[in-house]
């Protein structure tokens, strides 16, 4: 039988790859075998299979499918920003087969109904997986703890009222606690309210410059120390979400070493750009928390690649053009990254000589997986055949019509990046195909 994109087969065989497994790109080419949307085998050398469709996919990268625990896809409430279906497109053309969806909807995803609402919509897009994530307080008000029991067993894969962070130390003891005992993390937007004030960018040379209020670097670092001192009296798992600052870094290697149990990730947007991208006062620079100095900027690729931080997620954050084009200061805080996340990833890592493909590869599929649990992330016999094939010369540029996220406020519009996904499956089936190259 020949391969035919137009109709996957329940059976076949992805030939002439370069398989990424444990951290590590195979120096010879390989093939991985897709039976009944399972990985049936794969090994480097020529498959011993007769019969089976082929695709050959000419030296391309073979990944396991990518992992993002921090996406907001905005359904319920506002969904001209994006929806689950236009989300987890974007998802599947970011080479993405598992994302982690925010609860800062309207309303806010605190009880069991809506996550099985953000579940059921995820299954009829058909194009990842979409796991959410519950509020801690209900309402994201910072009071009363939602239902934890409820929303884990409807799917909730953790917790968080990311967005806004938990004010009140009792409440955030709490959840680390419950959410322990049902086996789940507390994502943290570590975040003290009291220093940030109404800052709109990171407070430096620039905000002084730009005359634009401050967002210091003490209202990251104080949060995040004081959900670490919470976490190692709870016994909690604390996740750290956005990891922007050289001093959360540090607190995050010390907890880690004490024993803590503290993971954490970083975004693209926070290991590619500085906070002199707003000296034009473009609030697609705009981000929370802010774009911060050059030794941040090193300390963020710095700590993803000795493994401090654990993990790359996007904080997919989509606004409608209308919002964006808001004066700096007025304009809303986030920016998507769904889809440019690999190509920064080369870009700016491994390019920039931080780490190789192969630990990119792991910091954006493994890793997270690991962080949940989750039975995905990995090039395995038995497994789901969530899997990517990339390029990692490519070359793009990011235009508004390569985006297929319903909002275009990328921070990298313009940029030529290196690294393309040029096919995305889930489960064995094809979700995401690049125009170019042509396989
Ligand atoms: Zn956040």
């Amino acid at each position: 039988m020949e391969w035919s994109w137009d109709r996957i087969p329940a059976e076949y065989v992805v030939a002439n790859v370069l398989l990424a497994r444990d951290g590590k790109i195979a120096s010879r080419p390989g093939f991985l075998h897709v039976k009944d949307g399972r990985i049936a085998a794969l090994d480097v050398g020529t498959p011993a299979l007769d019969g089976l469709p082929v695709l050959d996919a000419g030296g391309l990268v073979c990944a396991p499918g990518f992992v993002d625990l921090h996406v907001h896809f905005r359904e319920p409430g506002q969904e001209e920003k994006e929806t689950v279906a236009t989300g987890s497109r974007a998802a599947a053309a970011g080479g993405f087969t598992t994302v982690v969806t925010m609860p800062n909807t309207q309303p806010a995803i605190d009880n069991a109904g809506m996550v099985r609402y953000v579940i059921d919509r995820g299954n009829e897009a058909g194009l990842c997986r979409v796991l959410p994530t519950g509020a801690i307080s209900v309402g994201r008000n910072g009071e009363a703890m939602a239902e934890f029991g409820a929303m884990v067993e409807a799917g909730a894969v953790g917790f968080t009222d990311d967005g806004s962070p938990v004010v009140s130390g009792k409440l955030m003891s709490n959840a680390l606690k419950y959410a322990k005992s049902l086996g789940v993390p507390i994502i943290s937007h570590a975040e003290d309210l009291s220093i940030v004030g109404k800052g709109c960018m990171h407070a430096g040379y620039w905000s002084t410059r730009l005359g634009l209020t401050g967002m210091p670097r003490a209202g990251e670092d104080a949060a995040v120390y004081r959900d670490i001192e919470l976490a190692r009296a709870a016994r909690g798992h604390l996740h750290v979400a956005h990891v922007s600052t050289k001093g959360v870094i540090d607190l995050i290697r010390r907890a880690k070493a004490d024993g803590v149990e503290v993971t954490a990730e970083a975004t693209p947007h926070h290991f590619a750009q500085d906070d002199s991208h707003c000296r034009d006062y473009s609030p697609l620079f705009k981000m929370n928390p802010p774009l911060r100095e050059t030794d941040d900027v090193a300390a963020v690729a710095a700590g993803l690649a000795d493994g401090t931080i654990d993990c790359i997620a996007t904080d997919h954050a989509p606004h409608t053009a209308t919002e964006k084009e808001l004066q700096f200061d007025q304009a809303p805080f986030g920016v998507i990254g769904l889809e440019t996340a690999f190509g920064a990833g080369v870009t700016y890592l491994v390019d920039a000589g931080k780490m190789d493909l192969g630990h990119l590869i792991r910091c954006m599929s493994e890793k997270p997986a690991q962080i949940l649990k989750l039975a995905t992330g990995r090039l395995e016999t038995g497994l789901e055949a969530d899997f990517v094939l990339l390029d990692p010369q490519g070359e793009w540029t990011v235009g508004p019509d390569t985006l297929r996220s319903r909002s275009r406020n990328s921070s990298f519009l313009g940029e030529t990046l290196k690294g393309l996904v040029v096919a995305t499956f889930l489960r064995g089936r094809l979700t995401h195909r690049a125009q170019a190259p042509d396989l």
